[in-house]
């Protein structure tokens, strides 16, 4: 059967060691972040709830900047939006602009100096700025700025950005950012507000989502996911480009291109949008460079059906993300759709940890089984990745004890077999259980009956873009710009 592995083999011997008692692990979100420029509207009032449409992005910390023409005002605390804010707290942020975040650490520890918008001061006045993405180049530029004399407070790629744009030359923050963010590498859209106005950037690659969107009132926003203009009723208007400086101020919005960092100019391609947006990160209600979240997720399915075919009764969706998968592997097949994990949507991140040794695992905090609609039934499970391997090996050995009679899986993704240095919170490469063992010994490891990929041109195709504008580097190692792989989360905390 093409992209598939059936594994009969040693199954009591994997059910003996599937791992009941592993973290419950995974991709981590990343950043969500957003801006807008309204006068005459409650700026920060728009920003709290484009920040809650954002949260899935990232559930460390959440915080909003607003400017009121001479002055900003910051509330960064951690935790989810809705925890982070009070009325009298969104009642104190005046101003006719605004920016959000919410934060999953990338680089630098999740710790409250490190929540954003954080705020750099300068000869210009402050400046407040969000990032969503991951520099590559961080622990340089943060060498460049301490022969100078010039120390971060916090431990962030972010604040090294801020700082590096404080001190640069120029007469305003325009020349400023066009001094600055042609040296950065990596991922960085970034929401950046001064008192008398608001900048977006994207990087040089697009590596991370951003868009523009309106008000009825003629106000401007901008936002890494459309959803988030969608829950305050802006119109969306377009993806903001690849390496555009967008700049909104009272004389509307002016934009301009950015060059690549000099080095990379000669080979580097000319978009990199990373494929795992679309996969699994971004909503699905959300358009990612012109692209439906929710279409392209139907069509991973779709395709995954005709590349890894299976004999079964039902098809069911690890839920959430992969659900638009499931529904278009089942249309697909021919197979019925069914429910047959409930997920408990209330979670959030948890603190407190499932004793030693619990017998039912992480995964039960989170995922129930259905006995009456699983028992005796052959089930195809469509999930959209396996990341380290310690949870896929719960929800088998959950949906057996419900009744299961074969568990055929399907991933949506192509196995990643390579860690994310641009911005997402993956594992390291000894972690990745793609990187070292093949598609047989995994499905033995999670105890399957069988186990299927999406191919890598099936995942282009799926998408529906150009693969030479897409990242795809977890699946094959070719990073759209030079990484660095000791550079972990906390290198310069080091
Ligand atoms: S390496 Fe993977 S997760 Fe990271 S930007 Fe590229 S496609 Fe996205």
């Amino acid at each position: 059967m093409p992209g598939t592995s059936n594994c009969d083999a040693d199954r009591t011997t994997q059910r003996q060691t599937a791992g009941v008692d592993a973290p419950l692990t995974g991709l981590r979100e990343h950043c969500g972040v957003f801006g807008i420029y309204a006068p005459g509207e409650d700026v920060a009032r728009l920003t709290y709830f484009g920040l809650y449409a954002l949260q899935h992005r990232g559930q460390e910390s959440a915080g909003i900047a607003t400017g009121d023409g001479e002055r900003l005002h910051v509330h960064t605390r951690m935790g989810l939006v809705a925890q982070v804010f009070t009325e009298p707290d969104l009642a104190g942020l005046h101003g006719h602009a605004a920016i959000g975040h919410t934060r999953y650490s990338t680089t630098g520890s999740s710790r409250v100096e490190n929540a954003q918008p954080l705020i750099v001061e300068s000869d210009l006045g402050p400046l407040a700025l969000g990032h969503n993405g991951n520099l590559v180049n961080a622990p340089a530029l943060r060498d460049e700025l301490a022969a100078g004399g010039v120390s971060p407070a916090g431990t962030t790629d972010s604040e090294i950005l801020g700082l590096l744009c404080a001190g640069a030359e120029g007469a305003d923050w325009t020349a400023r950012l066009r001094a600055t963010l042609p040296r950065l590498k990596g991922a960085f859209c970034l929401v950046l507000l001064a008192p008398d106005g608001l900048f977006a950037v994207r990087d040089p690659l697009g590596i991370r989502p951003l868009c523009l969107g309106r008000l009825d009132g003629g106000g401007w926003v901008v936002a890494s996911e459309s959803c988030a203009l969608d829950t305050i009723g802006a119109t969306f208007i377009r993806d903001v480009e690849p390496g555009e400086l967008l700049q909104i101020d009272a004389r509307g919005v002016h934009t301009e291109r950015l060059p690549l960092a000099s080095e990379d100019a000669a080979q580097a391609p000319r978009r990199a949008a990373c494929s795992f947006e679309h996969i699994y990160f971004a909503r699905p209600d959300s358009i990612v460079d012109g692209q439906l979240v929710y279409a392209v997720r139907e069509r991973m399915g779709e395709i995954l059906a005709r590349e890894a075919p299976a004999d079964a009764d039902m098809v069911i969706a690890v839920p959430d993300a992969s659900v638009p998968a499931a529904i278009g592997y089942a249309a697909a097949s021919g197979i019925p759709f069914r429910e047959g994990l409930v997920k408990n949507r209330y979670i959030g991140r948890t603190f407190i940890q499932p004793v030693q040794g619990q017998r039912s695992g992480d995964v039960a905090l989170k995922l129930n089984p259905l006995p009456e609609v699983l028992a005796g039934k052959r089930v195809v499970v469509v999930d959209d990745s396996i990341v380290r391997g310690t949870t896929t090996p719960q929800v088998v050995a959950r949906l057996r004890r419900a009744g299961a009679r074969e568990v055929h899986m399907r991933i949506s993704s192509p196995p990643m077999r390579w860690p994310c240095y641009l911005g997402v919170d993956t594992a390291p490469i000894e972690q990745l259980i793609a990187s070292r063992m093949t598609v047989p010994e995994i499905c033995q490891h999670i105890d399957a009956d069988s186990l299927g990929y999406l191919s890598l041109d099936g995942l282009i195709e799926a998408i529906g873009l150009p693969s030479d504008t897409l990242c795809n580097a977890c699946f094959h190692g070719h990073y759209p710009v030079q990484v660095q792989p000791e550079q972990d989360k906390l290198a310069l905390e080091r």
